[in-house]
């Protein structure tokens, strides 16, 4: 009898807590959130196992889904105000090269943009998540040596030669918009209305696999911090997600990378980080005047600052660090950029993603001409510094690098070919 009142007293407790509390959302808790939210319910402790099951591994969209929990706990749960707290796949809208861009909505009718970039024509080589993948070890990416085009061709044979799982790649957002001024942006333009939550994050990423039907870690999903944001601004936040990722949804840490614009203080607080991303950094010029003109953020944090903080950040064995660079026609793309790019780099371990600049409306830049990529990526090799052209996914449906914008209209280049899916219709 005392043990019923107390159980019962033990559940007021929690309905009422539970109602206070600002978090009601199971999309977000870790696994010691979760242990004290069933703990506190006076529920046994292997529930909370069955909740992150059931959120993060096979992505329910109710608590009603939860069929491994008592239909009475569940009623518990919904009446003190939780929830599973799913992102809501708006609509999303296809390229002819395959890659889709997803609008996702959140509770309070915010939404980013999340790409989903499918295997197959080899464009997601060089999008910054490929470490630790055999055939790019084998390109002798391990300090200052660039790869042959010998290399590429024993590296090239031996993809076709070894059967592997299908690879693709998520790239995610970490902010609504992004204050961060890149002036080649388009996600800049937008401003930045709030950070997302640990939860809206990882939320992306289910919503996404749950749609393509893939699943972590039996399908090779490689996963891009590169989407609306700046992470390294919402750093608690991104941190958390990046851990739930690992630990909750299955995708391994050296499968998931993280583009900063050069947050050097947060730069040093990663590297200290028991699990996390790779690190790539958003470099986009070869000096300061430069730079401070394309990202006023260098102001604050200028390229010696940057740079330091690359040469001090604690590489993994067989890590590097990715340097991206957007070449803006006749603005940042001369062969004087390339040598200056090459001589910061120097003895750095890392390597270089080119970017031919992907236009929108409102930037005031253009895309250089293909030998002007060519040619600096070849002055880059030559110096010594693996760099690599990559080339834009989804470019007619402005979901390529720097695009994000929400954008609905269709892109005028190349060849636009916008077709939107409203996922209601299509069940
Ligand atoms: S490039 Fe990245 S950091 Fe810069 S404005 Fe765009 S989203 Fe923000």
């Amino acid at each position: 009898m005392t043990y019923a009142l107390d159980t019962q007293l033990n559940r007021t407790i929690f309905l009422t807590t539970m109602s206070r509390t600002q978090t009601h959302t199971l999309l977000g808790m870790d696994r010691e959130e979760l242990t004290a939210l069933v703990s506190e319910a006076d529920e046994s402790g292997y529930r909370a196992k069955q909740i992150m099951d059931a959120v993060y591994r096979q992505r329910v969209e109710s608590l009603a889904e939860i069929s491994t929990l008592p239909q009475g706990f569940r009623e518990e749960l919904a009446a003190s105000g939780v929830t599973v707290g799913a992102a809501r796949i708006e609509n999303k809208f296809v390229s002819q090269d395959g890659t889709l861009r997803y609008l996702i909505a959140f509770a309070d009718g915010q939404s980013v943009e999340t790409v989903w970039m499918p295997e197959g024509d080899g464009g997601e080589a060089g999008d910054g998540s490929e470490a630790g993948d055999e055939a790019d070890s084998s390109l002798g990416i391990s300090g200052t040596k660039a790869p042959s085009e010998k290399d590429e061709a024993v590296a090239a044979l031996k993809r076709c030669a070894t059967p592997k799982p299908s690879r693709s790649t998520i790239c995610i957002s970490s902010q609504v918009g992004c204050a961060v001024d890149c002036q080649f942006c388009l996600t800049a333009l937008l401003g930045v209305k709030r950070n997302l939550t640990a939860g809206e994050i990882v939320g992306q990423v289910c919503a996404v696999l749950k749609d393509q039907k893939v699943s972590p870690p039996e399908d090779r999903i490689n996963l891009v911090f590169m989407g609306m944001g700046e992470p390294f601004l919402n750093y608690e936040n991104f941190m958390k997600a990046s851990r739930l990722l690992v630990e909750a949804v299955g995708i391994a840490e050296r499968r998931m990378t993280v583009s900063t614009a050069g947050i050097v203080p947060r730069i040093h607080d990663f590297g200290q980080e028991t699990i996390r991303p790779k690190l790539a950094i958003s470099l986009n010029a070869s000096n300061d005047a430069l730079r401070t003109r394309l990202m006023p953020l260098n102001k604050k944090w200028n390229l010696e600052m940057l740079i330091t903080a690359a040469r001090e950040f604690p590489l993994r064995t067989r890590e590097w660090i990715t340097f991206e660079y957007v070449l803006l026609g006749g603005v940042n793309d001369t062969p004087e950029n390339a040598k200056e790019a090459a001589g910061l780099l120097r003895g750095l371990r890392c390597k270089v993603n080119l970017i031919a600049l992907n236009p929108g409306p409102g930037i005031d830049f253009t895309t250089p001409a293909a030998e002007r990529v060519t040619a600096f990526q070849n002055i880059l090799r030559e110096a010594g510094i693996p760099a690599f052209v990559r080339r834009p996914r989804g470019r007619d449906i402005y979901a390529a690098c720097g695009q994000l914008k929400r954008t609905v209209a269709a892109a005028t280049s190349p060849e636009p070919r916008l077709q939107s899916i409203s996922p209601v219709a299509e069940g």
